[in-house]
């Protein structure tokens, strides 16, 4: 007999987990796939991180009994979290104005913040950068908010069209909600200078837009505090902020989940105000989170000799990754002379909008077995010693 599922259609493919389905699929022993969103060591292999191996087998000498976290999640990865977003000595962290929850990871943590502000401001709208993350429409429509895109990216300069972003902030009106990547632009790698970013801060605080900060690959640009500045400035500026950020790529711990959500408010009695309502969301979204990964990433952030081994091995992911820009560039001289792929050095974090157009990365995949995202994206931490070259080859190819 016929239910409410039998008329169901079938959703529509994720396009990025659709290529590495081809990927896998694909016989061609030299393949690669330039198409995923994490981070490989120069072996191919995501990596485990030692001071990870070490917090965990520090946490199984003295298992604990898994109870429920409180509702925002273990106090101590909170504080931890809070003082690496804002820093320990910032003044939102010792006034107590900052609020923060664990969260399932990055997206767990914008979704807290989109139904927390759609329960709060309700008739906002969101705004988000063309191009961006492709869940960051999905997720905020499905919490109800209409979504619209802000310039961001100009294809004939390979940098950002910042007038064009500078102007559309300053028409949007009070109370709009804009997400920002705070730094490893995803997926073009063309962030903000910090001029530019002067500029933004000034006109979301002049037209009172309320800004929300997507860190998910701190540490993977410049550095910690280098990526983690736009965030200082910010809370800075005053006004009410929203921060979600991650810790998949940066302690490589992807499928445990861990990131968290943070709000500034004007004051100490506003922030706990604020947290009484998120803790809300939480609790009829998922209850509390899981116990594991935010020991993890407490325990090492808590602990001098992991903290500085984080600090190494998550340099070690950045350097490497600069390598491959440098490298892909050089090489690419070589094989394509005339071509300009110099703005790759400057681009920022994991991902690279090469310029390669819809119809080269479909003969990349069909002559190469190498895979890459329709709109050109590449992963750039998907490069390695042993790859590069035919990679390389084969861009000059169907260039
Ligand atoms: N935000 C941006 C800009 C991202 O690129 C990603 C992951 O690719 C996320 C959020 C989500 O991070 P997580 O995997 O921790 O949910």
């Amino acid at each position: 007999p016929a239910s409410l599922l039998t008329a169901i259609e079938m959703a529509p493919r994720d396009p990025i987990l659709g290529i590495t389905e081809a990927f896998n699929a694909d016989k061609n022993p030299n393949k690669v796939n330039l198409g995923v969103g994490v981070y490989y060591d120069d072996n191919g292999k995501v990596p485990l991180l030692e001071c990870v191996r070490k917090a965990e087998s520090q946490l199984m000498e003295k298992a604990t009994p898994r109870t429920y976290l409180p509702i925002e999640g273990l106090a101590a990865y909170d504080k931890a979290v809070q003082e690496l977003v804002f820093g320990a000595d910032s003044a939102v962290v010792q006034e107590k104005r900052a609020i923060t929850v664990q969260a399932l990871g990055g997206t767990g943590a914008l979704k807290l913040g989109a139904d927390f502000l759609k329960r709060f401001s309700p008739n906002a709208q969101v705004w988000i950068s063309d191009p961006s993350w492709e869940n960051h429409r999905a997720l905020f429509e499905s919490a109800g908010f209409t979504v619209n895109n802000y310039p961001y990216y100009d294809a004939s300069t390979r940098d950002v069209n910042f007038d064009g972003m500078l102007k559309a902030l300053g028409e949007m009106p009070a109370g709009s909600v804009v997400v920002l990547h705070a730094c490893c632009h995803n997926p073009t790698g063309a962030d903000l200078t910090e001029a530019q970013w002067t500029d933004v801060i000034k006109v979301v605080t002049e037209r009172g837009l309320v800004p929300f900060l997507d860190m998910a690959y701190q540490g993977f640009g410049d550095g910690i505090a280098e990526d983690g500045k736009v965030v200082r400035r910010f809370a800075d500026a005053g006004g009410a902020l929203f921060v979600s950020n991650s810790f998949s790529k940066s302690f490589s711990l992807y499928g445990e989940r861990v990131g968290a959500l943070s709000i500034v408010a004007a004051s100490a009695e506003e922030a706990s105000r604020v947290l009484s309502q998120l803790k809300r969301v939480v609790r009829t979204n998922y209850s509390n989170p899981p116990i594991h990964g935010g020991q993890v990433v407490a325990t090492v952030l808590s602990t001098p000799e992991l903290r500085n081994m984080w600090e190494e091995e998550l340099a070690g992911m950045r350097v490497r990754i600069r390598e491959m820009r440098q490298a892909l560039v050089q090489k690419l001289k070589d094989k394509a002379p005339g071509q300009d792929f110099d703005f790759v050095i400057k681009q920022r974090g994991m991902f690279s909008y090469s310029g390669l157009t819809k119809a080269q990365v479909e003969r990349l995949r069909s002559e190469f077995s190498i895979y890459a995202v329709d709109t050109g994206r590449i992963c750039v931490a998907a490069l390695n010693s042993r790859n590069i070259d035919a990679v390389v080859e084969a861009i000059g190819k169907v260039l």
